[in-house]
């Protein structure tokens, strides 16, 4: 049903509610209140917020002050007593009161006076009074709105909670649902609130659900040698952590069965992913078939295909980025799709419309969480599905992980290479630049390198510019006698940064100041220090990933930021090493508004439910509706085809 349809809307009040995201009967319905407000009388005590009746007793007198606001006065009398009443910014009430009008004023009492926040015209008596309160905008109140909900309600409500289920779970039907939610008589919603959540949540994941089976799940068979696997894993320079072992084999099953894999490994930085997805590729190539890795930069893209180039040397590898010159671009692109390169490492430039694969069988991601949904999806393949491995830093809660995928397997890597001290960290002001000069000092002493982060500067790429040269500036002053002091900076092409990275890398330059072109990635095992300026102005999980980049052998690193403000926040990272409770941190400070990167959109929003408060929820929710969809669907068309127009995730 249209909004126009309804008795009562007219279009002034209809553009109000579409402001609100409100654009038919059922979102008119499901526009839920976010608390309630429960009225009782009240005694009166000084200093106590108060609810009582009474009758006027003077004439209201207004008063205009600044900027549009006044202030109305009046005497009430409750029966025992009299009080002075003064409310702010209801002058437009004055016409309605006049002497002997009896109203219920809400406020608080101070001082011999009861500064009201609100009059009602319907006296509470001794009746507990519950008014919902929801999102509003200018020119609706709360009030307003629940009377335009209470009235539009009507039968033509629809249930999309089959009928068993409901019994199941003992839910009231819909209908007594949504009148209960919007004008309830009592505050035991408990129920009435479960029974919407599981709705919205049983829907959704009939979404998910439907879609992972529309998209089809059989993978490649493979038949791969195990022992070639074992003994490539033999001739590195280091034995596997059990977590890393384990990774390999449930990757290794994912990928010999029939099944397409969607895998995510997630490991804190320096847990040593990279590894593990080499393998994987090596596996992958076994079988006979293309592998890509995906990197978020350029430095990173490049440091991969250097790394994997030494491990595997047999094998034809690839790198492709958007800056190679057009001619070798179309070089690769040719070998790509007769199949001569085994294994291409590269950016975003790999899902480019020009890629066409011969047999692309596996496809890794390195921390995909800087990947949107569409382009993970955008690559162009001759024949066969590849299976996809995701590898990831920020650890995605379970809870997103099952949401945005409908089910994706998960191998974690938890604990870090043998030898690996905690990363001492630091949180200092911008007056305590002394000490952090003398604490590095010391580690160029020690022949240790240095990353220097300079201030993130939003405004221009100029000021930004200007701003890592005066601090190179500064550190040539302090340590240009006894090191090299290097710049990097989002404005090198490049072949520059790759240059001053491997000067880095080959410890040419000692102090590498650089914006955060390095953020992610970057292995350099020397560097045991990292100088963070303006600390504030970052997000926890990225400060987080920062800091992985030292701390990369058995070296004592340290982490240190520079910052006056929101200390606070930024001791969590001072507290705690474990990326898990930081991101969860970064989680409740920053709300759940991006998720691997990834904007909640439209199919995440929940009017009710709550992915991280109803999971338990959320976990029925998904097992009803497989059962739903294997074993229901015919029963229920109307459900079907609701979800089957739901269909616009990518
Ligand atoms: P990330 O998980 O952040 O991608 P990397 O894969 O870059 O971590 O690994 C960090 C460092 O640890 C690298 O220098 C890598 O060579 C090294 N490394 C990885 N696995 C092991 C291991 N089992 N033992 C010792 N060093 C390892
Ligand atoms: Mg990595």
């Amino acid at each position: 049903m249209q909004l126009e349809d309804i008795k009562g809307l007219g279009p002034k009040t209809i553009n109000l509610l579409r402001r609100l995201g409100i654009n038919d009967y059922n979102d008119l319905i499901t526009y839920y209140p976010y608390r309630y407000d429960v009225i009782k009388k009240t005694d009166v005590v000084n200093g106590e917020k108060v609810v009582i009746d009474g009758v006027l007793e003077s004439l209201p007198t207004v008063t205009y002050l600044r900027n549009h606001k006044d202030k109305m006065s009046f005497k009430l009398n409750t029966g025992d007593h009299l009080f002075n009443v003064v409310i702010f910014n209801r002058g437009f009430l004055k016409s309605k009161l006049s002497v002997g009008t009896s109203i219920t004023v809400i406020g608080k009492y101070e001082k011999n006076m009861i500064v009201a926040s609100d009059i009602k015209f319907k006296l509470i008596g001794d009746e507990t009074r519950i008014e919902p309160i929801y999102h509003v905008t200018t020119g609706i109140n709360s009030s307003q709105l629940n009377n335009i909900i209470i009235n539009a309600i009507n039968d033509d409500i629809i249930d999309y909670v089959p009928d068993y289920l409901n019994k199941k779970y003992d839910f009231k039907d819909k209908l007594s649902c949504i009148k209960k939610i919007h004008k309830p008589s009592n505050m035991n919603l408990e129920d009435v609130k479960n029974k919407l959540k599981y709705e919205e949540l049983f829907l959704f994941m009939l979404k998910m659900n439907y879609l992972k089976n529309k998209r089809g799940e059989r993978g490649l068979e493979r038949k791969v040698d195990i022992n070639k696997v074992k003994d490539f894993i033999n001739t590195l320079p280091f034995t596997l952590t059990p977590d890393q072992e384990k990774s390999v084999y449930e990757i290794y099953d994912d990928l010999i069965s029939d099944k397409r894999m969607n895998r995510l490994l997630q490991g804190d930085v320096g847990s040593g992913k990279t590894i593990v997805s080499f393998i994987a590729l090596y596996i992958n190539y076994l079988s006979g078939y293309q592998g890509a890795l995906m990197a978020p930069t350029e430095i990173l893209a490049y440091q991969h295909y250097v790394n994997i180039k030494k491990s595997l040397p047999d094998l034809n590898v690839a790198l492709l980025t958007g800056k190679l010159k057009v001619s070798e671009k179309k070089k690769i692109y040719k070998e790509l799709e007769e199949g001569s390169i085994d294994i291409v490492i590269g950016t975003h430039a790999l899902i480019s419309d020009d890629v066409v694969y011969h047999n692309l069988g596996l496809v890794i991601t390195d921390e995909q969480h800087r990947f949107g949904v569409s382009q993970r999806n955008s690559l162009r393949n001759k024949g066969v599905m590849p299976d996809v491995l995701y590898m990831s830093a920020t650890p995605i809660p379970r809870t997103y992980a099952i949401t945005l995928f409908g089910d994706m397997d998960i191998s974690s890597i938890k604990t870090k290479p043998n030898g690996r001290k905690e990363i001492i960290t630091y949180l200092k002001k911008d007056s305590e630049i002394k000490d952090v000069l003398t604490m590095m000092y010391e580690q160029i002493k020690l022949k240790h390198q240095i990353y220097v982060i300079a201030p993130l500067i939003e405004e221009s790429d100029k000021i930004e510019l200007e701003n890592v040269i005066k601090l190179k500036d500064k550190m040539e002053l302090a340590f240009g006698k006894v090191c090299k002091v290097g710049l990097m900076h989002g404005k090198l092409s490049a072949s520059e940064k790759d240059e001053v990275m491997s000067r880095f890398k080959n410890n040419e330059i000692q102090i590498l100041i650089s914006t955060t072109v390095i953020e992610v990635g970057v292995d350099v095992p020397n560097a045991t220090m990292m100088v963070v300026f303006d600390s504030y102005r970052f997000g926890l999980s990225a400060l987080h990933q920062l800091r992985g980049r030292v701390g990369r052998n058995d070296l004592q690193s340290y982490f240190i930021m520079i910052s006056d403000q929101e200390a606070k926040r930024l001791k969590v990272l001072v507290d705690t090493g474990d990326g898990f409770k930081i991101s969860e941190a970064d989680f409740k400070l920053r709300g759940s508004g991006d998720i691997f990167g990834v904007r909640q959109s439209g199919d995440m929003q929940f009017r009710i439910a709550d992915l991280k408060n109803d999971f338990d929820l959320l976990l029925q929710a998904k097992e009803d509706s497989l059962d739903f969809l294997n074993n229901h669907v015919n029963e229920y068309k109307y459900i079907y085809k609701t979800v089957e127009k739901l269909d616009n995730l990518d």
